[in-house]
């Protein structure tokens, strides 16, 4: 690898990462009729943020990251940055159509406690940042 290439896979590959990933999740908003538009910028400043899943808690590198609409569209969820986790590609493919607290209930009973499982709280009572009875 030359000294350019070199270069442009440090410096620019992470940042049209970013815009690839805010297109894509635009197309799927338009498929599912979903409000809301994000940009690439909006998805580096959460990552740079927090740049470990958000269930999981494990640290992505900049290939490793996906976004995850923690309310997903087949669930009413919008396509707005408050609506958007980075998470790993397990917890993104495992979680799927689901509900974080869904997700983090169902690897509750196969003995994983998910970080986004605040500690104390019954897996039953838990409601995505909420404590309140379900
Ligand atoms: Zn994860």
């Amino acid at each position: 690898m030359d000294a350019y290439r070199q270069w442009w896979y440090r410096r620019l590959a992470p940042h049209y990462r970013f815009n690839e990933a805010a297109r894509a999740a635009n197309r799927t908003a338009r498929k599912y009729k979903a409000v809301g538009v994000v940009t690439g910028s909006e998805l580096q400043a959460l990552w740079r943020a927090d740049s470990r899943c958000r269930y999981c808690r494990i640290g992505l590198a900049w290939r490793e990251w996906t976004v995850d609409h923690a309310v997903p569209f087949s669930r009413g969820g919008a396509n707005t940055i408050d609506n958007i986790v980075m998470a790993c590609q397990s917890c993104n493919a495992r979680k799927a159509t689901g509900m974080p607290h869904e997700y983090a209930i169902r690897m509750a009973a196969r003995g994983l406690r998910l970080d986004c499982l605040p500690v104390g709280v019954p897996v039953q009572l838990f409601l995505w940042g909420i404590d309140a009875p379900l």
